[in-house]
C-alpha cells in the first residue's frame, strides 16, 4: 500500500510519488526565534517529525530541512506592515536582534532534544541565505514580476502570477477589513509582498544583493524559497506548516518559487491544524499560554508532553490539558509495563506460557501500518497500539513471542517516539523508583553522559542494589 497524505493544494489525499524514486525530500517552516517556543508551535514541529520518521520506516531515504527565522518575520503576518518581530524583542530587552536569535535558537534545540525530536539534516538561519535571497529577487525584477518602489523596497507583483491563491483559495476580497486599511499606498496591488525592505532602524541589514549601495533586509517569505531550492532543489515532494502558514505565507512561497523557476515548487503540501489549550486560542491574557519549558516544570517529561502532543491526527484540533498530561503517562506507563513484561519472559525472569503471539502480532503489525500509510492518522494507530498491549498482557506468551512482540513495540518506538526505550528487565521487588532510576541511567549511557549514568548507578548502590549489565540489557539485583 502507497502512503496517502491530505494534500492542501488539491484538498484530497494523494498518493505520495516522489520525484526521485526511492527518495524523499521535506522542508518545514520552523520558528521564529525571537520568544520561548511554546507547545503549539511543537504541535506542528512534532507532526513533520513523525511524518519524517514513518517516510524513513516505509524504506525511503528522507532529506528534511527545517528553517530557522532570524528575520523579516514582521509582527502582523498578513499584512505588509508591524515591525520586525526580532527588532520588536530586542527594543522590548534591550539586547541586539542578534543575541535574542541566538539564545532562543538555542532553547529551540534543546527542546527539540527534550521532545525526542530526530533532528532534521538542514536547520539553516535566514540570515545566512541573504546571497541566495538576493538571487531569486534579482530575477524575479529581471521577469518583470516583482518591482521596486522609491525608498528600495521590493514588491512582488501578484498580478503577474495568475496562480495566486491557488493553495489557500484566498482572494483579495476576502482578506480582512484592517489589511485593506493598511495597504502600503507604494504598493500596486494590496495584495503585494515585501521581498526587500529598507528601514534605516533595522539592525539586521545587508547591501541588497540586486543594487549596489542599497542597505536593507529581506522579506519573510523569501527566506524560505531560497533555503529549500538550495537544500532540495527547485523542486520538493512534500511541503508543511501549522494551519496559520497556509495564507499568506505558503501562497507568496508558490508565487516567488514558481515565477522563478517555472516549475511546480511542492508536490504534497500539509498542514496541521492549531493547538487549543483548555478548549481556547492560546494566549497570554487567558492564562492557557504553556511553553515546552513550562510543562516540564510541573514534573511532566518531555516524553509525555510529546505523547500529549502527537496523539491525535493533525488534520483534527487538538485541546491540549493538563489532564491530558496525566492520562500520556498512564498510557506510557501502560505499553511500558506491558513492554517490561515481555522482557522479563524473554529473557526467563518470569516463566513463559505456550500462547503464540506470532498472529497477532503481524495483525498489529499491519493494522499500525496501514492506519498510518492513510494519512498518518495516529489517534488510530495508538489505538492499535493500546489494544495489542492488552492482548499481550492477557496471555502467557513463549518467549519467541515475546521477543516479536518487543520488535513490533520497538517499531512503533522508532515511528511515534512516546513510550520511551525498551524497558529493562528488573529483579522481582525492586522498587519502582528504583526501576525509574535504572532507566534514567540507561538514558544517560546512551547520550555518553557518564557521569550522570555513574551517579544514579551509585544512589541505587545506597539504596542495596546493583546493576547487573548483561547482553541482554542491564538488571537490578538486591546486594
Ligand atoms: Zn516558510
Amino acid at each position: 500500500m502507497p502512503i496517502r497524505l491530505y494534500n492542501s493544494l488539491t484538498r484530497r489525499l494523494d498518493e505520495l510519488r516522489p520525484l526521485e524514486p526511492g527518495k524523499v525530500t521535506m522542508y518545514h517552516c520552523g520558528p521564529t526565534v525571537y520568544s520561548s517556543p511554546h507547545i503549539g508551535n511543537f504541535r506542528s514541529f512534532l507532526f513533520a517529525d513523525v511524518l519524517r520518521r514513518f517516510v524513513e520506516d516505509q524504506g525511503y531515504q528522507v532529506t528534511q530541512v527545517m528553517n530557522v527565522t532570524d528575520v523579516g518575520h514582521l509582527t502582523n503576518d498578513d499584512i505588509e506592515s508591524g515591525e520586525d518581530k526580532m527588532e520588536a524583542a530586542s527594543k522590548k530587552t534591550g539586547r541586539t536582534a542578534w543575541e535574542i536569535a541566538k539564545q532562543y535558537e538555542d532553547e529551540f534545540h534543546e527542546c527539540q532534544r527534550l521532545l525526542h525530536v530526530r533532528m532534521p539534516h538542514h536547520m539553516p538561519r535566514a540570515t545566512d541565505f541573504i546571497a541566495q535571497m538576493g538571487v531569486i529577487i534579482d530575477d524575479l525584477l529581471a521577469k518583470g514580476v516583482a518591482y521596486q518602489v522609491d525608498n528600495g523596497d521590493v514588491y512582488f507583483e501578484i498580478a503577474k502570477f495568475p496562480d495566486y491563491g491557488k493553495l489557500s483559495g484566498k482572494v483579495i476580497d476576502e482578506l480582512e477589513d484592517g489589511a485593506r486599511v493598511a495597504v502600503n499606498e507604494k504598493k500596486k496591488d494590496p495584495r503585494d509582498f515585501a521581498l526587500w525592505k529598507t528601514d534605516h532602524k533595522h539592525q539586521m541589514q545587508w547591501d541588497a544583493p540586486f543594487r549596489s549601495g542599497l542597505r536593507g533586509f529581506p522579506g519573510w517569505h523569501i527566506e524560505c524559497s531560497a533555503m529549500s531550492s538550495h537544500y532540495l532543489g527547485h523542486q520538493i515532494d512534500i511541503h508543511t506548516g501549522g494551519e496559520d502558514n497556509m495564507f499568506p505565507h505558503h501562497e507568496c512561497e508558490i508565487a516567488q518559487s514558481e515565477a522563478h523557476t517555472h516549475k511546480q515548487f511542492v508536490s504534497i503540501w500539509m498542514h496541521a491544524r492549531h493547538l487549543l489549550v483548555d478548549n481556547k486560542k492560546m494566549s497570554k491574557s487567558l492564562g492557557n499560554f504553556f511553553t515546552v519549558q513550562d510543562v516540564l516544570k510541573k514534573g511532566y517529561t518531555g516524553l509525555e508532553l510529546r505523547f500529549a502532543l502527537v496523539r491525535g491526527h493533525y488534520r483534527q484540533q487538538l485541546n491540549f490539558t493538563l489532564k491530558g498530561l496525566d492520562e500520556a503517562r498512564a498510557a506510557i506507563a501502560r505499553v511500558q509495563q506491558c513492554r517490561q513484561r515481555l522482557v522479563r519472559i524473554r529473557l526467563g525472569h518470569e516463566s513463559a506460557g505456550a500462547a503464540d503471539l506470532t498472529a497477532a502480532t503481524a495483525q498489529a503489525d499491519a493494522k499500525f501500518t496501514a492506519t498510518m500509510q492513510e494519512d498518518l492518522n495516529v489517534s488510530e494507530a495508538l489505538g492499535v497500539v493500546f489494544e495489542f498491549a492488552s492482548e499481550c498482557n492477557r496471555a502467557q506468551p513463549t518467549a519467541s513471542s515475546c521477543q516479536q512482540a518487543l520488535r513490533f513495540f520497538a517499531r512503533v518506538e522508532d515511528v511515534l517516539a512516546c513510550f520511551g526505550q525498551e524497558p529493562m528487565a528488573v529483579e522481582d521487588g525492586a522498587p519502582a523508583e528504583l526501576q525509574a532510576l535504572l532507566q534514567q541511567r540507561q538514558d544517560a549511557k546512551k547520550k555518553k553522559d557518564w557521569v550522570a549514568a555513574d551517579a544514579v548507578r551509585d544512589q541505587i548502590a545506597r539504596a542495596g542494589w546493583k546493576i547487573v549489565d548483561t547482553p541482554q540489557g542491564a538488571r537490578l539485583e538486591k546486594v
